[in-house]
C-alpha cells in the first residue's frame, strides 16, 4: 500500500510517533481515513459577540482593547489568577484567567484582544478559557473527542494538517450515479465543511452527506459480505423430551410470549440454516429464561453455546445465574473474561475444545482467536446494543457458522432492523411475567429530599436493598468516582446498621464480582454504583433505586436502570432525584414518573432529542454509527438502501469502473470487519 494513501496507517504521518499512534488507536483511529472521518461531537462559536445580547453564564467572545496591566496572583500550589480590564465597546469589564500565568506576557495595554470564556453578569466580569488568534475569530472551532493521552488542539492541528495534505487525494466513494442526483457533497467538500465550517448551517448541510455516506457505506459492506447470505449452518437435532421436562422443572410458568420465542429459536437451531435472530424484550421480560432453553436444547445434541455479554459484571451475574438453573443437569458451564487467571484459562480452552463444556459465558474475551470450540452451535449475544454488529462477522472469520441469537432491551422498528441487518428475524416478548406489579416512580428535586431517606428506611425494615445509582461523567471519571465515593460515605453514616457497598467501573473484575455477589446473597443491603449496573444486573430482594442528578440521564438509559429493580412480585419504587433546568431534562423526569413501558419511552426519546448538538453522541439502540441516528436519520437510511440497491443490481461484483472506488474502499477497510468494538 502506497504512503500516501488515506488507507495508509497514521503511523505514516509526520510527527506521529509511537505515543501518538498509541492516543489515536484508543479513539479508534487507526487509518488516515479514520482520522479524517473523525468528526467533531460540538463546536464553540468563535464569533464576537455583542456584548449586549449576553446572559449570565453564556459562552462568548468578546474582542477590546486591554486598558491595565494584567495582574498575577498567586494562592498557593498552582493555583493563580490573572486579572486586568478590558474596554469592550466603552464598557469597562474585568478579565480574569485561572491558572495560565504564562499569558501574562501576552497582555499588553492598548493591545487588542479577543478572549474566549464565559460571562458572568452580575461583575460585568468574562472568566476567560483561552485567547483566539484574531484571524480566526468569525468562525467555528471543532471539538472533539478526545482522551488524557491527546490534547484538544494537538488532535484539531493533526486533522486540520492531514486534511490539507490529503485533500488532493481524496476520492469520491460513493459513485457519481449516486451522488449527483441526490445533490451530495464531494468527499473533500464535505470534510472541510464539517471539520471548518464557518457557520453552524453549513456544517448541518455537510452533515447530510456524510450521514448518507455512512449508511451507504455500512450497507454496502453488509452487501459486499453477505454475497453468501443463507449460508449452511449447524443443524441442532436438539431432544424435544428433555426440554420439555426441563421446563417443567421451571419455578415459574412461561409466558406466551417466551414460550413463543423458545418455539421459534428451537425451529431455527434445528434447521440447516445458520440463525440469525434478535429477540427483543422489556427490561425485567425475562430474555434470559428463553436463551438459557435454546442453550439447553442444544445442549441435548451434545452441542456447545456460548453466552457474550457487554460487561464483565454481567457476565458474572449470568454465570451464577445459569449455574443455579442448571444444578441438576450435566451441564457444563465456564466463565471465561479477561480477568479469568491464566491457568485457570488455559484449562478452559481446552475443555471448551474437547467439547467438555457445554456453555462458555463471557465477555468479547470469547472470540478472540485462541477459543477453539468442538462444535459451538449456538452463539447468544445479550444487551446487543452494547456491542457492534461485527461479531456475526467475527466468528465467520474463524470459520463457523453458529446460530446466533441476540438480545436487546431496546426495541427498533421492524423495517428499521431489517434494513441494518439484512434477512434478521424477530422475536419479540411482549409481555412481563404474571404477578408484576408496575414500578412506582417518584421525582423529587433536592438531595436532601426526606423522602429518600423514608424510602430507603421503609425498604431496609422489610428486608429489602438499595440501589444508589450516581452518574458517569464522560469527560471526567474522576469526579464521577467522587461523587460516588461521596454519596457512600454518606450512606454509611447514615446507616450503620447495614453494610453498604461501592461500586464503580474503575474497580478490578473479580472485586466487581465480590460486591454482585454479596449484594445478591443479601450481605450488603445498600449498593451504591456508577452506571455499571446498568444492564442485566437480577437481584430480586432489591426494591427501590435512588438515582443522583438523574437530569444527567438519557431516558432510555434511565428505563433501563430502573429495570433493576422490580424483578419479582414485591412493589418496588424508583426515586429520580434531579433538579433540571433545562425543559426537555424535565419533560424527560416526568415521561419516566408517567410510564413504564420501554416501548413509549422510546418513541418519546426520539421526539425530545431537538436539534441541540450537531454531532451528539447517538445512543441509536443498535449499531454504533458516527455520524448518523438510524432513527432519526430513518429517510437518510432508506435512501441509502436503495441507492445501495441500485449499485448492486447492476453491478454485483462491483467491478464497474464507476464502482471503482467503493470497490478499493471495501477491500481496503476489509479488516474492520474481524473487529469487535
Ligand atoms: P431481562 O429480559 O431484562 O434480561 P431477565 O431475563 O433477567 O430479564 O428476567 C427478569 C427476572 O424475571 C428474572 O429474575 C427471571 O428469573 C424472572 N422471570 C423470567 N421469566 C419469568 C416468568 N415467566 N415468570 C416469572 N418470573 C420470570
Ligand atoms: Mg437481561
Amino acid at each position: 500500500m502506497s504512503e500516501n494513501t488515506i488507507f495508509a496507517p497514521v503511523s505514516v504521518l509526520p510527527r506521529v510517533g509511537e505515543k501518538k499512534v498509541e492516543a489515536l488507536n484508543g479513539l479508534g483511529i487507526k487509518k488516515v481515513i479514520d482520522l479524517l472521518y473523525y468528526f467533531p461531537y460540538r463546536y464553540e462559536d468563535l464569533s464576537k459577540q455583542n456584548i449586549e445580547n449576553l446572559v449570565d453564564g453564556d459562552k462568548a467572545v468578546l474582542q477590546g482593547q486591554v486598558v491595565t496591566s494584567p495582574v498575577l496572583s498567586r494562592f498557593g500550589g498552582k493555583r493563580n489568577s490573572l486579572r486586568f480590564k478590558l474596554d469592550v465597546e466603552n464598557l469597562i469589564i474585568n478579565v480574569v484567567f485561572f491558572n495560565q500565568p504564562y499569558l501574562r506576557d501576552k497582555i499588553l495595554i492598548g493591545q487588542e484582544i479577543a478572549i474566549y470564556g464565559k460571562w458572568e453578569q452580575s461583575n460585568l466580569s468574562l472568566v476567560g478559557s483561552k485567547i483566539i488568534d484574531q484571524a480566526k475569530t468569525g468562525q467555528l472551532e471543532p471539538i472533539y473527542s478526545t482522551t488524557a493521552s491527546i490534547k484538544q488542539w494537538s488532535l484539531r492541528k493533526l486533522i486540520k494538517d492531514t486534511f490539507t495534505n490529503y485533500q488532493k487525494d481524496l476520492v469520491n466513494i460513493v459513485p457519481e450515479e449516486i451522488r449527483l442526483p441526490l445533490h451530495l457533497m464531494s468527499e473533500a467538500e464535505m470534510l472541510k465543511k464539517i471539520h471548518f465550517p464557518v457557520n453552524y448551517e453549513e456544517a448541518q448541510v455537510a452533515r447530510k452527506s456524510a450521514v448518507f455516506e455512512e449508511f451507504f457505506l455500512y450497507l454496502s459492506r453488509l452487501r459486499w459480505l453477505n454475497k453468501d447470505e443463507d449460508q449452511e449452518g449447524v443443524e441442532v437435532n436438539y431432544d424435544l423430551n428433555k426440554l420439555k421436562k426441563f421446563i417443567e422443572t421451571l419455578p415459574f410458568e412461561l409466558t406466551d410470549s417466551q414460550k413463543k420465542a423458545v418455539n421459534e429459536i428451537c425451529y431455527d437451531i434445528k434447521s440447516p440454516l445458520a440463525m440469525n435472530r434478535l429477540l427483543q424484550g422489556d427490561v425485567g421480560s425475562g430474555k434470559t429464561i428463553v436463551a438459557a432453553l435454546g442453550i439447553y436444547a442444544a445442549a441435548t445434541a451434545k452441542m456447545q453455546s456460548a453466552l457474550m455479554v457487554p460487561t464483565e459484571v454481567l457476565a458474572a451475574q449470568h454465570y451464577d445465574n445459569l449455574k443455579s438453573l442448571f444444578k441438576d443437569t450435566s451441564l457444563e458451564i465456564a466463565l471465561l473474561t479477561s480477568a479469568t487467571p491464566k491457568a485457570q484459562r488455559k484449562n478452559i480452552l481446552e475443555r471448551l475444545k474437547t467439547g467438555v463444556i457445554d456453555l462458555v459465558i463471557g465477555t468479547h474475551a470469547l472470540i478472540q482467536p485462541d477459543v477453539e470450540f468442538k462444535n459451538l452451535s449456538l452463539v447468544i449475544i445479550d444487551e446487543q446494543h452494547r456491542f457492534g454488529v461485527n461479531q456475526r462477522r467475527a466468528l465467520r472469520v474463524k470459520g463457523l457458522m453458529p446460530n446466533i441469537l441476540s438480545m436487546t432491551a431496546t426495541p427498533i422498528p421492524r423495517t428499521l432492523a431489517i434494513t441494518i441487518y439484512g434477512s434478521i428475524k424477530i422475536s419479540t416478548i411482549k409481555e412481563m411475567p404474571r404477578g408484576r406489579l408496575p414500578i412506582k416512580t417518584l421525582w423529587v428535586k433536592s438531595p436532601d429530599d426526606p423522602l429518600i431517606d423514608r424510602a430507603v428506611q421503609y425498604e431496609l425494615k422489610n428486608d429489602h436493598q438499595v440501589y444508589v445509582v450516581t452518574p458517569l461523567v464522560a469527560e471526567s471519571e474522576k469526579i464521577d468516582l467522587r461523587n460516588a465515593e461521596e454519596i457512600y460515605d454518606q450512606y454509611v453514616k447514615k446507616y450503620p446498621e447495614v453494610e453498604v457497598a461501592l461500586l464503580h467501573g474503575k474497580m478490578k473484575a473479580e472485586a466487581k464480582e465480590q460486591i454482585l455477589t454479596d449484594f445478591a446473597a443479601q450481605k450488603s443491603r445498600i449498593l451504591i454504583s456508577t452506571t455499571v449496573i446498568e444492564v442485566g444486573v437480577d437481584v430480586k430482594a432489591a426494591t427501590l433505586m435512588i438515582i443522583y442528578d438523574a437530569n444527567r440521564f438519557g431516558l432510555s438509559q434511565l428505563h433501563q436502570l430502573r429495570g433493576r429493580v422490580g424483578r419479582s412480585s414485591l412493589q418496588s419504587y424508583c426515586v429520580l432525584v434531579g433538579n433540571p433546568t433545562n425543559d426537555i431534562a424535565k419533560k424527560r423526569l416526568e415521561l419516566m414518573v408517567k410510564s413504564n413501558d420501554g416501548f413509549v419511552l422510546a418513541e418519546n426519546d426520539l421526539k425530545l432529542r431537538g436539534a441541540g448538538e450537531v454531532f451528539g453522541s447517538r445512543q441509536s439502540g443498535e449499531i454504533n454509527f458516527k455520524v448518523g441516528d438510524p432513527l432519526e436519520d430513518q429517510k437518510a437510511l432508506q435512501l441509502a438502501r436503495s441507492a445501495v440497491d441500485q449499485v448492486f443490481k447492476s453491478d454485483p461484483l462491483l467491478e464497474n469502473e464507476a464502482n471503482g472506488n467503493l470497490h478499493q474502499f471495501l477491500i481496503e477497510t476489509k479488516d474492520y470487519d474481524e473487529t469487535i468494538d
